[in-house]
């Protein structure tokens, strides 16, 4: 399976301009914090003025359309700037560039592509493609958030607006942000799955009100929110996709959220790092990459890494090359986590209280490495726990009905 070294076979040139921009954008003393610590608003706003530049290449969603402020990609293409993304210490996840939190765009996106109306594309995608607006995702609620479908926050019609009372946690990140990619309740009489819809909130309408949660495993933001709906007034344009017909979005969301897309670039900074750490570190006159229980534990390592790379480029090239998909998104997501997890106990193993201090002084690295211990636990939940992806993975198989689910429709 050597088959991504041939991505970027005659795109020299593509790459060069790439590599380009990025060395020009993101100079040497860009405000960026260490990764496991908050980043200020200063480097929030940077980032976002570099998602605007990327944006007006169309290098945040690559792949998506142009006349929506996509760049009308290739997959070779989109590829390239995902390598070097990734260098530059950008995220890429779901064809998309992520520069800052922006959690509900990465999922919104694709779900406004295939079920948004033409004038509601123009509304609220063009902006996202384009790096104008910030979008969190707003689907867990306190009673739990595996199980999306118990959805409690009510949206009841009311003319030309939906009023919409409830509350949303786990959410969104520490700074600004314009639209609220939320499912709502809009038939509380009706059976489950046929009682949801999905709007778009603009985050400034009155009765909105955001309660940051301080929490200790989520990622470099270290922020998330409760919001809160009280009577909020949201305009029925802002409904994307039937009323009631919510579930159907749903499954295009869920898709992505359980790794239905892939990713071309599974490499963690966070082990390179801690391998360099062991080479050169020495312990009791000899590098710690020499002594046999973490040699073991490299190893260990190592291995899984590999796989994990390999599950993840499984899944994006069957995404991208339209091959029906079923499974894979959910399997790799649960062995990327697990994996993760044990990684989380390894490097413990390996290095002792160091591996979960936040101190630059004692951690190896640049924060990277603790930040990983951290998110070893915290990772397990996002985007539904890991015994949902098991439960996918069990239902697209089969296991124990008569009927195998279809996996939901993504945008390729
Ligand atoms: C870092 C981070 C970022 C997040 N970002 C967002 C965000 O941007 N937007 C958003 O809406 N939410 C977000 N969340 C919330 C996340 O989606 C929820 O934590 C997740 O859906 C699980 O819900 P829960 O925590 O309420 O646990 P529950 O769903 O209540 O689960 C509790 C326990 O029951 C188990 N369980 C649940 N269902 C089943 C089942 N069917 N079979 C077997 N066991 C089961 C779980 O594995 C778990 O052990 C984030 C969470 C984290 C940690």
């Amino acid at each position: 399976m050597g088959f991504e070294l041939d991505f970027a076979k005659g795109l020299e040139g593509f790459q060069e301009g790439v590599r380009q921009f990025f060395e020009e954008n993101i100079p040497k003393d860009a405000p960026f914090a260490a990764p496991n610590e908050p980043y200020t608003r200063e480097e929030y706003l940077w980032r976002r003025s570099l998602a605007r530049k990327l944006g007006e290449r169309g290098w945040l969603f690559p792949t998506y359309p142009k006349e929506y402020g996509g760049g009308g990609l290739s997959v070779d293409q989109a590829f390239v700037i995902a390598v070097e993304a990734t260098r530059n210490g950008l995220i890429f996840a779901r064809m998309c560039v992520i520069p800052m939190h922006n959690s509900g765009a990465t999922v919104s996106a694709p779900c406004l592509l295939l079920w948004a109306t033409e004038e509601q594309k123009r509304q609220f995608l063009v902006p996202m493609l384009t790096g104008q607006t910030v979008t969190w995702q707003l689907l867990t609620e306190p009673q739990g958030g595996s199980d999306i479908a118990s959805t409690t926050t009510r949206a009841i019609r009311h003319g030309d607006e939906y009023v919409v009372n409830g509350q949303k946690t786990f959410v969104g990140g520490p700074y600004d942000v314009n639209y609220f990619w939320t499912l709502v309740n809009t038939d509380p009489a009706a059976p489950r799955h046929q009682n949801l819809s999905y709007l778009m909130i603009p985050a400034n309408l009155p009765g909105v009100t955001i309660h940051p949660l301080d929490l200790c495993t989520t990622d470099e933001t270290r922020q998330n929110n409760s919001v809160f709906f009280d009577n909020v007034q949201v305009p029925a344009v802002c409904r994307i996709g039937g009323e009631n017909e919510g579930w159907k979005v749903a499954t295009t969301h869920l898709e992505y959220e359980h790794g239905g897309a892939g990713n071309p670039v599974a490499e963690s900074e966070a082990l390179n790092q801690f391998f360099d750490f062991c080479k050169t570190t020495e312990y009791r006159g000899a590098p710690l990459s020499r002594n046999p229980g973490v040699r073991d534990i490299l190893a260990d390592i190592r291995v899984e890494a590999q796989i994990n790379r390999l599950l993840q480029l499984r899944t994006f090239w069957k995404a991208y090359s339209k091959e029906p998909l079923s499974y894979e998104g959910s399997q790799a997501t649960y062995y990327r986590r697990m994996s993760n997890l044990r990684n989380a106990g390894r490097i413990q193993e390996s290095l002792g209280y160091p591996a979960v201090i936040a101190d630059s002084s004692w951690t190896p690295g640049n924060g990277e490495v603790e930040l990983s211990v951290r998110y070893g636990f915290g990772g397990l939940h996002g985007g539904g726990t890991h015994d949902v992806d098991r439960v996918v993975i069990a239902r697209r198989m089969g296991l124990g009905r008569t009927v195998q689910e279809a996996a939901g429709e993504i945008v390729s």
